[in-house]
Formats: structure tokens, sequence, C-alpha cells
């Protein structure tokens, strides 16, 4: 179906016969999802879910805190869960607190499954995947804990025992996390970056961020504004070297096929030679390292500190062209270390099973046509179940792409109702789960608790002269979600 013909779809189902959807998880895809299936159908009636009492998801906990003009996203959202035909309905587990077959018999749209708990997957080596020290985390463990996640607010990452951090990857979440550990911290401080993270990054003796990537320039996985905005900070000394900015043949292609790789090579090049002409700078100098066509192959174990790391053992790599223009990484069988008392992977997200819902291990998502939950072969799809965001196309994009990616759904759901029967038959919707969480005696954060939680930190924030000063641990936010007004 085009995307025209979608559009049409979802603008021309109006009805206002009762449509039960549950969403399940409360980032971008879920509530830009929520927006376009209000706006097309007057019957829908939205509920929300989501394990966590606040809700946004990524926005709220995967943004970097210097980024606030991305968070913007959030007006657009609570406008939305502000609709008097939606509802949020926080600390709701699927899983332990409901499961899908009780969804499935309470909704005619069973929506869902928006963002579920992603994991920073290891997909390295076996050392690698299985080798847990001290001073390892995945750049989601560190991301949660400086955006005060409850789930890892108590992280305590040992930012002191060196000045060097080693980052594994070269998408923007390792630049969102180099951008953390490099910017002076007053820049920090009047953002909605938890107080936790900010003493610590104050008393860091972190300088040197080493970003490892194992191909080269031309195939950086970040992007160019974000990358400008990294080699902008101020007394920022970068490193690159000037072999790896030497382009092969393969690599001109490659440049020539896309403008924006061209555009990172450029200003990657430009930072190397204005670096050129700067002396090493004394010994507290922020410094950031770009080491390309090197593969993580182990970490090193400190011999005065056992059990944390003290380095990673890095392969050095060649590309080989593998057809249509891409080129891979490929180990020579030469080894170097770099020494660090801290290693942070960031080498993409992986989407976790659902139980009842099928699941393609291979490329971590639902298996899906245009939102469709498939099971089986691609003619067999589930009446009523449709996927959005990171788990119906894996973890890319942008907050916007989500945009796209929910109007597609949409456009699937608003055709099922029209041609397949979907919505037809009675569901009872919200008040069937209201008495399903109150018989599991689930304490649910529905929107007013969330509103509480909102306006004390709003309120913290004015006397820290921050936006918002986030609540970082589950009593926190539920004993805010449950006081008297
Ligand atoms: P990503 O963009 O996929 O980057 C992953 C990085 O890890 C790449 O450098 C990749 O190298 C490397 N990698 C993957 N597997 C590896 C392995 N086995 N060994 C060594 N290196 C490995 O993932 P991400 O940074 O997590 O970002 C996810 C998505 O969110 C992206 O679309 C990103 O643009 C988006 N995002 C956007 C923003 C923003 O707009 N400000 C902020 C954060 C995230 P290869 O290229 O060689 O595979």
């Amino acid at each position: 179906m085009s995307k025209f013909l979608a559009r049409r779809l979802v603008t021309r189902c109006f009805s206002s016969r009762p449509l039960h959807v549950c969403i399940v998880g409360s980032g971008p895809a879920g509530f830009y999802t929520a927006d376009k299936l209000l706006k097309a159908h007057e019957g829908a009636r939205i509920d929300i879910i989501d394990r966590l009492p606040t809700p946004y998801g990524l926005v709220r906990s995967g943004v970097a805190p210097d980024h606030p003009e991305t968070k913007i996203a959030i007006n657009q959202f609570s406008r939305v869960a502000q609709h008097e035909r939606c509802a949020f309905y926080g600390n709701v587990k699927l899983g332990s607190d409901l499961s899908l077959s009780e969804l499935r018999d309470l909704y005619h749209v069973k929506h869902g499954l928006f963002r579920l708990y992603l994991h920073m997957v290891l997909k390295v080596t076996k050392i690698l995947a299985f080798q847990s020290l001290g001073g390892v985390f995945s750049a989601r463990e560190f991301v949660w804990w400086y955006n005060g996640h409850p789930d890892y607010s108590s992280l305590k990452p040992d930012l002191k025992s060196s000045d060097t951090a080693v980052i594994l990857g070269q998408g923007n979440v390792a630049l969102d996390v180099a951008r953390i550990f490099l910017r002076p911290t007053t820049e920090l401080a009047s953002t909605d970056i938890a107080t936790h993270a900010l003493s610590a990054l104050e008393e860091s003796s972190i300088r040197k961020v080493y970003l490892v990537g194992r191909r080269g320039p031309v195939q950086a996985a970040l992007t160019a504004k974000e990358l400008r905005e990294i080699l902008g900070i101020k007394n920022l000394h970068i490193r690159i070297k000037e072999t790896d900015l030497s382009v092969t043949p393969a690599d001109e292609e490659e440049m020539k096929s896309s403008r924006a790789r061209k555009r990172i090579y450029e200003l990657l090049s430009k930072a190397a030679a204005a670096a050129k002409g700067t002396s090493e700078g004394d010994c507290g100098q922020r410094e950031l390292h770009f080491v390309f066509f090197r593969q993580p192959e182990r970490f090193l174990e400190s011999d005065e500190s056992k059990g944390h790391v003290s380095g990673v053992n890095l392969e050095k790599t060649i590309l080989e062209s593998v057809g249509s223009g891409k080129q891979i990484a490929v180990g020579t069988g030469e080894f170097e270390d770099i020494n660090c008392s801290m290693v942070l992977k960031a080498i993409g997200y992986k989407s976790v099973p659902v139980n009842g819902l099928p699941f393609d291990h291979k490329k971590g998502i639902v298996p899906n046509v245009r939102g469709r939950v498939v099971s089986g072969d691609i003619s067999q799809t589930e009446p009523g179940l449709y996927v959005c965001g990171w788990l119906k196309r894996g973890p890319v994009g942008i907050i916007a792409t989500n945009l796209y990616c929910a109007e597609e759904t949409v456009g699937s759901i608003s055709q099922d109702i029209e041609e397949e029967g979907v919505g037809k038959g009675e569901k009872e919707g919200s008040k069937g789960l209201m008495q399903l969480l109150e018989k599991k005696e689930v304490k649910m954060v529905g929107s007013s608790g969330w509103e509480k939680i909102d306006a004390k930190e709003k309120q913290m924030g004015i006397d820290r002269n921050k936006p918002r000063e986030k609540l970082v641990t589950w009593e926190d936010l539920l004993a805010a979600a449950s006081a008297d007004s």
C-alpha cells in the first residue's frame, strides 16, 4: 500500500463505534500512534500502558540532557495523553502484571509493544560477551544512569580511577555518551541531568575518551549534526590519525552514493587538520580520540584491582567489499591495547522477545508486514495485533522516524477495520483493564499520578535552576504519584 493510500485510509476511517485499543509502551512510537489513531477514528478509546510510572520512554530516559530541543516532542505527547479518549496506565508490566492474552481479551486492537525493554547487546566475541568486569557497562545502563531512570540511578560508575574511558562503537549513542563525559559540567548543570550524575561528573577525572570504530571514517555510524556538536565543544582536543583518513576507491564509491557519508568524512578530515598544529596540552586537557579500524577482542583485567577492567585489547582491521557498495571489517591478527578504567559498549540495541509474540531473533524484531504482526509465513497475520517503533523496524532512526512508522501502522489498522472486521464485537477496554488491575492489586499510576510526579519534578527543578529535577527511585516516584494534592 502506498503512503498516499495509507494516509487516505487513515483520514477516511471515521467511525463512532467504540474501538478499544491498548498501546504497550509510552515512548515516541506509542504516542505518535495514539495521536494518529485518535485523529483517524472518532470511536477510538486508547489505553497506553507502561512498566514505568512515568511516560515518554526514550524521550525521558534516552535523549541526552543537553538536547532539550529533542525533548520538545513531550509537549505534543502530553496533549495526546490529556485527550479525553486517551488514558495512561503507568507501573503496569506486561508479563508479570498482565499477559498478552489478557490484553487480547479486553481490546480490539493490541497495538503495541512499541518500546520494549531494550538490551544493548554485545555481539562481539564470545570472550567479550561473557566477560563481566567492573567498569564495563552498556551505554544503555550509563545513559539511564545520567538520565535518572529508576532501574539504574544507583549504578555508581567509578569516574575517578583513571583519566581514560573507551567507548566501543561510533554511532550517535556513543557520541551522546562521549559528550556527557567531555562537555564542561557548568553547561550540564542547567539541564535535566540527574543530580547524582552531575555530581559524579563534576568530580570525574576522565579527560580522554576513545571512540572505537571497527570500520573507517567513511563508514562511521554517527550523523553530521551530532558530530559537529561534539567537535564544537570548547577546549576539546580532537585526535585522529592521519593514516586513518586515507581513502580507497571503494570508500570514494561509498561517498559518491551518500552525501551524508561524504559530509562526515569531510568534517573528520577538517577536525584532524585543525588539530594538527595544536600542542599536546596540559595533563588536564580534555581529548576525544577517534580510533578507526579496530575491533574489540577482549577486556583486560586489572592486576591491582581484581575483577576490574584496566583496558581493552583491540584487533586491527581492514575493510573488505561484500558487494552492493558495502564494506565490512575483517580482523588482521594484529592487536594493541588501550588502557582505561571504564568501557562503554555502544554497539546498538536489540529488542527482547515478549511471551506470546512471534520474534525474529536474527533481526531482533517482531516479524510484521507494514506493522501487522505475522507468524509463520507472511500470509498469516495476527488479527488485531500490530507493532511500531524499534520492535517493528529495528533499532535505527531518530525520534521523528517513529512518526512515519506510526503512520504506516495506523494505515494498516484502518485498512483492517474496513476490510478484515477488526474492531467488531464487544470489548471491555479500559473498564475491564481497571477491574483486572484492581483484582491483581497492581498499584497502577494513572494520568493524575503522573501529573503529580511531573509537578513535583518541575518544582524541584525551579529550586535548582533546571527544567526539572527527576525523581530517580521507584519509591520516590510511587510516593509522589500517590501523594495528596
Ligand atoms: P548505531 O547507529 O547502529 O551504531 C552502532 C555502532 O556500533 C556502529 O559504529 C557499529 O559499527 C558498531 N558495532 C556494531 N556491532 C559491532 C561489533 N560487533 N563490534 C564492534 N562494533 C560494532 O547504534 P546507536 O549508536 O545505538 O544508535 C541507534 C539509533 O539511534 C541510530 O539510528 C542513531 O542515529 C539513533 N540515535 C540518534 C540520536 C540523535 O539523533 N541525536 C541519538 C542517539 C541515537 P558498524 O557500522 O561497523 O556496524
